[in-house]
């Protein structure tokens, strides 16, 4: 059988290799313990499971959603923006819930982009602001990320001839993989990109409620104008610990929204309305404290590991935001894929290579602090008896 074209321009997944050399070290008695993946580890809070709990004895939850989503959950998203954002929006015409970050910006692909279209994609970045562009048989150009200039990319070094064949632009602060933050003034100058080029920016909001150190994290859309050029992706999933619940928003543009929905209607049946109660749940006030006690769990695995890394002489700077670790690959070694090899074989540790992420993430590496505490620091003993 043959896949489609379309499918076949996907490259190998990055993960395939490594996979099959983890089986490999397991069958062979290792205990290897994973850094790899970010999947939070602890479980959903109980508040939010039990309103799933109570939801899901409601027989009204047990239709098909509208694609719309429910009034009320998209009246909890208008409010956790206002609260938490100081952003304002028209639950009507600017707010729609997606199964998943993943789901909405693979679709936003399908909804924009036609062949031959350029979508502008951070390098390193999430798969499938690549994948996306592909399976919808537009071009994706990838943008990358700076570690000079606070890993942005550098806007004034965009081809004007790209540009102007450019749709649509993905963004993603706080940012995975790299854990950065955004710098002072870059979306006031992602916006005005944007508007100069006709772009829709679409900026990926899977972390802002993972942060330390007092730092709290900006909603693109609280950026002058941003609402004129772009759209919000926000995701419960990292920070709510509710990956496999599939909860979503997308907000923003109202034209934007329109045609993301329209678009919508002819794939999928809406969010499970139960799942969209345990989300307003979620979004609700009474969780803040959960979020913080996440926080204070991951700043504590943040600074065992980068502790840990600097005793062996890795030069890496602690994130402020995300359940990520990004550092330099030790000299002496050709590669990111390389070195993680060299850790997975002489300390049974998952690391990610950063070229996994895109070309900008060869010579990088990715931690993810997503693994228990007791398992986490034995990793982190056995990276410092590898020594420098
Ligand atoms: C995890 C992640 C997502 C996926 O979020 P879902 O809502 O679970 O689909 C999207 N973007 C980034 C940058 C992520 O790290």
């Amino acid at each position: 059988m043959r896949p489609s074209k379309r499918l076949e321009r996907i490259p190998p997944y990055a993960f395939a290799q490594l996979e099959r050399k983890i089986a490999a070290k397991r069958e062979a008695g290792v205990d290897v313990i994973s850094l790899g993946i970010g999947d939070p580890d602890r479980p959903t809070p109980p508040l939010i499971v039990q309103a799933m709990q109570e939801a899901v004895t409601e027989a009204e939850t047990h239709r098909y959603p509208s694609n719309r989503g429910r009034e009320d959950f998209r009246g909890a998203v208008r409010d956790f923006y206002e609260r938490r954002f100081d952003v304002k929006l028209d639950p009507e015409r600017e707010i729609i819930p997606a199964i998943g970050a993943k789901e909405a910006i693979f679709n936003l692909n399908l909804a924009f982009l036609d062949p031959g279209d350029y979508a502008l994609a951070a390098d390193p970045g999430y798969p499938v602001y690549t994948g996306g562009p592909w399976l919808a048989g537009a071009e994706p150009v990838l943008m990358a990320l700076e570690p000079q200039l606070g890993f942005v990319p550098d806007l004034d070094e965009i081809d004007p001839d790209v540009a102007s064949r450019t749709k649509l632009m993905y963004l993603n602060y706080p940012n995975n993989p790299t854990g950065a933050v955004v710098p002072e003034g870059f979306f006031e100058r992602v916006v005005e990109f944007a508007r100069e080029h006709d772009i829709l920016v679409v900026h990926d909001n899977a972390y802002s409620e993972i942060t330390f150190d007092g730092y709290r994290a900006p909603s693109f859309l609280a950026t002058p104008g941003a609402k004129d050029v772009g759209i919000e992706v926000f995701s419960l999933s990292k920070g709510y610990n509710m990956t496999g619940w599939r909860c979503a928003v997308v907000l923003g543009n109202a034209e934007a929204i329109e045609i993301y929905w329209q678009l919508k209607t002819n794939i999928d049946s809406g969010l499970f309305e139960a799942v969209q109660l345990a989300g307003i749940a979620a979004l609700s006030p009474d969780a803040d404290a959960e979020v913080a006690s996440m926080n204070e769990l991951y700043r504590r695995r943040r600074d065992l590991v980068c502790d840990a890394l600097h005793a062996i002489g890795v030069d890496v700077r602690p994130p402020r935001s995300t359940i990520y670790v990004w550092a330099p690959v030790p000299d002496g070694f050709e590669s990111s894929a390389a070195y993680c090899e060299h850790v997975l074989e002489q300390a049974g540790v998952v690391l990610s290579p950063g070229a996994i992420y895109g070309p900008a993430g060869e010579g990088w590496f990715r931690i993810s602090l997503t693994t228990p505490d007791d398992r986490l620091l034995e990793a982190v003993q056995r990276l410092g008896a590898l020594g420098g």
